[in-house]
């Protein structure tokens, strides 16, 4: 042992290994291999193959786990199916009890927890110790409130079913409690199928299932890799799939989800932002890149591996974190005073050492600390790159690992442009002493968790989520149980609206240019109607129109027919009307306002053209108008009241959760009453700050594009409502594929609802559908409300510390 003389002149660490004996034993006593926890039960099926599972720090195996099968999933599956009627039957409180109960637990084994997450993960223990361990019985403890509370706030609302749950392995159980928290709060039943590398805290949360006595076939664990994950999703008996991983796989999930009616919740990558500031406090800073990027061995979704600083204070900038990086310490994940921890296994390692090659050879200089490596296990010295540009590998992929880039910016426009220059839209972490600047770029940055002066914080009283293509849906607080709760506003069952589309029987009598004068001649025709874009009529591309039929079945006229460049030309007058996004609430409502007005004045006239067109009664097409009036007061009064809320979470904070618009939305409307239901999803859409693309009734498009003079009368300003009629599902499909449209809305067909979905998968765009599913837009409870607006909006949660 050293002098302490020679310890005081060195200042080096001693070893301060935490004791593993009692996961040790644990992990002996499943020598010959865990199977899947399923009704209650740990059972290894006949037909079991195994998979090894290694200590990263050591790649030592330390267990084995069952490789689920489609069959294990279907056991699994069926277990929960059959456990749903009686768990959602349970009061909250009821349920309340089983999640304190698991809270309690999980905080008495809060040690062991702990070191069976290090040695299945490799992260520090100070990390599983302090943070994922103490996070995860808190989210029990926060659902077991939420348990409690869920008839009171949630009224009406009803449990989904089954959910089948995927976790990766950066978190192993913090992620599980995220998913089954909520779940079980809700009256869900859920199969859990954690990462092959790390499902050891799954199965051990599995045994606390047991003890505290939660009803056989609640919660299920399935282990197993990407195979079992994929039968999961593609089983017909599953209601909801709540996913965190990488963004590839999200986009299958989401390819293989559509049209099939399963809720969905995508929690993926990310490359987030760390921005600084000249007037920050460049320490504080420092530690927060310590905190964002080498916490978990920066294998992190919303670790700010991107790091942005202001050119002012950027040499002074580097030159402090350089020099933090040589006081890192990396090695075994079991010892008290390590900071960086093993890489979950040696694939992806070999991963990150592939991505910052593939960075130098790309130009970026690397520099890593010169800290000594353990010989055995997968580590990583901490890495930071400079001169990366910003369209290279390492600034657009996500390298999850120890790696962060540098570059340098000038003014707070650049840093925006910079930070939004990304398919992410995760977290962003800005440091700076002014609260103006820090909260301006907040508002600005394209991501769903903001933190300033800090970074990496997470509580289960706020959501968790990203924009783009980091998903959609949240984790935490109020916004996380709607997602495991149907809205008794949402249309879950009732009758088809509409078989196919009507546009269809209108194909073959298209008549081309020169073959349309004959029938616009005739006396029943008053005018070719021309498309909406950017606040003025626009012909349609093809120079093609087609027949509107009236309600003799005679052509009533005629309507553009609009295609793909007319979508794309929409879309781009819609990005262009940003600002709409940014003027305040009250600014919305007026316009509102002076659009429901615009067309009270036009009642009679819209009346008789709901008849002629549609061969509706007088009396219904009069309530048709009439409630559409009303309906869009309505919404003109919600655009300054639908507020967000403020998070009670850590002390010393304010967590925000700000409601945001998508931008640009696209909408399809149905064929029936084509005034009301397009007034009922564009008002909403634009009541909350949206620009819309809408395909009004393919049947019916007149009305809507009568509707454009009372928008040109309104004041709302060019570019926020743009209509492109056509054949709904192909422009529909555009939309959908389009990129720069971040949410789409569909109601039309159930094949329709499926492809929209399908093709929603490029840039994981929030979709609304209607399944096909008929809805009765004359019903307030059906064609107006809450969900609507919730439709409408994402949440940004804004951190914002404050004290000396
Ligand atoms: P994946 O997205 O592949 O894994 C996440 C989970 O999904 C795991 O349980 C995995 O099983 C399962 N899975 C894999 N394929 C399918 C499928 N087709 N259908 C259903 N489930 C599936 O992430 P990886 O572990 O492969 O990591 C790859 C990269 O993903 C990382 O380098 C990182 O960039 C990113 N990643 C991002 C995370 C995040 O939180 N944003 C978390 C983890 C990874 P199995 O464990 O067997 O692969």
């Amino acid at each position: 042992m050293p002098a302490i003389a020679s310890i005081m002149k060195s200042m080096e660490y001693g070893p301060a290994p935490e004791a593993n004996d009692h996961v040790l034993a644990w992990l002996a006593r499943h020598e010959t291999g865990f199977g899947h926890f399923i009704d209650g039960a740990f059972a290894v099926p006949a037909d079991a193959a195994f998979i090894d599972v290694a200590n990263p720090a050591s790649d030592a195996v330390i267990a084995r786990t069952v490789a689920g099968s489609a069959a294990h999933v279907d056991a699994a599956v069926a277990a929960a199916r059959a456990a749903f009627p009686a768990w959602s039957g349970l009061s909250g409180h009821h349920r309340a009890r089983y999640l304190y109960a698991i809270a309690r637990t999980i905080q008495k084994r809060e040690r062991f927890f702990a070191v069976l997450e290090s040695m299945d993960n490799g992260k520090p223990i100070r990390e599983s110790r302090d943070i994922d361990v103490p996070l995860a019985a808190r989210h029990f403890y926060h659902h077991a409130g939420w348990a409690e509370l869920v008839e009171s706030e949630f009224p009406g609302a009803k449990a989904l079913g089954v959910c089948g749950q995927i976790i990766p392995w950066n978190f192993p159980l913090l992620m599980l409690a995220w998913k089954i928290a909520p779940a079980l709060a809700a009256g869900n039943t859920v199969v859990l199928k954690p990462a092959e590398y790390t499902p050891l805290t799954a199965l051990a949360f599995a045994e606390v299932c047991r003890e505290v006595g939660l009803p056989k076939g609640v919660v299920n664990v399935v282990t197993g890799d990407g195979a079992a994950g994929a039968a999961l999703v593609a089983h017909g008996d599953v209601d909801k799939i709540a996913f965190t991983g990488s963004t590839e796989v999200g986009r299958l999930i989401r390819e293989a989800t559509a049209g099939t009616g399963k809720k969905l919740t995508l929690e993926l990558g990310g490359k987030s932002p760390f921005i600084v500031f000249a007037d920050a406090d460049l320490d504080g800073a420092v530690e927060g890149v310590v905190d964002s990027i080498w916490f978990n061995q920066g294998q992190v979704c919303c670790a700010g591996s991107r790091i942005l600083v202001q050119e002012a204070v950027a040499q002074r900038f580097t030159a402090k974190l350089k020099a933090r990086m040589e006081t890192l310490r990396v090695g075994d994940p079991l010892d008290k005073s390590i900071d960086i921890g093993a890489i979950v296994h040696p694939v992806q390692l070999d991963r990150i050492k592939m991505l910052v090659g593939k960075g130098e050879a790309e130009g970026a200089r690397l520099h890593q600390a010169a800290c000594a490596l353990p010989e055995k296990g997968s580590f990583y010295s901490p890495a930071l790159l400079t001169g990366v540009e910003p369209a290279s590998t390492l600034a657009q992929e996500e390298i999850f690992g120890p790696v962060a880039t540098l570059t340098t910016f000038r003014t707070p426009d650049e840093a925006v442009a910079l930070a939004n220059n990304t398919r992410y839209g995760l977290a962003a972490s800005i440091w700076s002493e002014n609260i103006n600047l820090a909260l301006d770029i907040a508002a600005s940055v394209k991501a769903g968790v903001v933190w300033l002066n800090s970074t990496n914080i997470f509580d289960a009283g706020a959501g968790f989520g990203g924009y783009r293509e980091s998903g959609f849906g949240r984790e935490g607080g109020r916004e996380g149980m709607l997602e495991y709760l149907s809205d008794p506003a949402e249309k879950t069952s009732g009758q088809a609206a509409e078989e196919k589309t009507a546009f269809a029987a209108h194909t073959d009598t298209l008549p081309a240019p020169e073959q349309a004068s004959p029938i616009v001649d005739r006396p029943v025709i008053d005018r070719t109607a021309k498309l909406y874009v950017g606040g003025k009529q626009a012909r349609p591309d093809s120079g093609y129109s087609y027949v509107v039929s009236g309600r003799d079945g005679k052509p009533a006229g005629l309507a553009g027919l609009g295609n793909r460049k007319d979508i794309r030309n929409a879309v781009e007058a819609a990005a262009k009307a940003g600002d709409w996004g940014k003027v305040t609430g009250h600014n919305r409502a007026q316009v509102l306002f002076y659009v429901a007005e615009n067309l009270s004045a036009r009642q009679a006239e819209f009346e008789t053209r709901l008849r002629s067109l549609t061969g509706v009664s007088k009396d219904a097409a009069a309530r048709e108008v009439e409630t559409s009036i009303r309906r869009s007061f309505w919404y003109a009064a919600q655009a300054d009241k639908t507020d967000g809320l403020v998070h009670q979470t850590k002390s010393g904070h304010v967590t925000l959760a700000m409601n945001e618009p998508f931008g640009v939305m696209g909408i399809a409307c149905p064929q029936a009453m084509p005034l009301l239901s397009f007034v009922s999803l564009v008002m909403p859409a634009i009541a909350m700050g949206n620009r819309v693309v809408v395909v009004p009734s393919e049947t019916h498009p007149l009305v809507a594009t009568d509707f454009c003079q009372v928008l040109d009368t309104s004041d709302v300003p060019a570019g926020v409502v743009n209509i492109v009629t056509g054949e709904r599902d192909v422009l529909a499909r555009t939309l959908a594929e389009h990129d720069e449209v971040a949410a789409m809305w569909y109601f039309g067909t159930a094949s329709g609802s499926a492809m929209v979905e399908k093709a929603s998968a490029g840039n994981l765009k929030v979709t609304w559908v209607n399944g096909g599913r008929a809805r009765d837009w004359q019903s307030d409870t059906e064609g107006q409300g809450r969900l609507f607006l919730r439709r409408a909006l994402q949440v940004k949660n804004v951190w914002v510390p404050y004290g000396e």
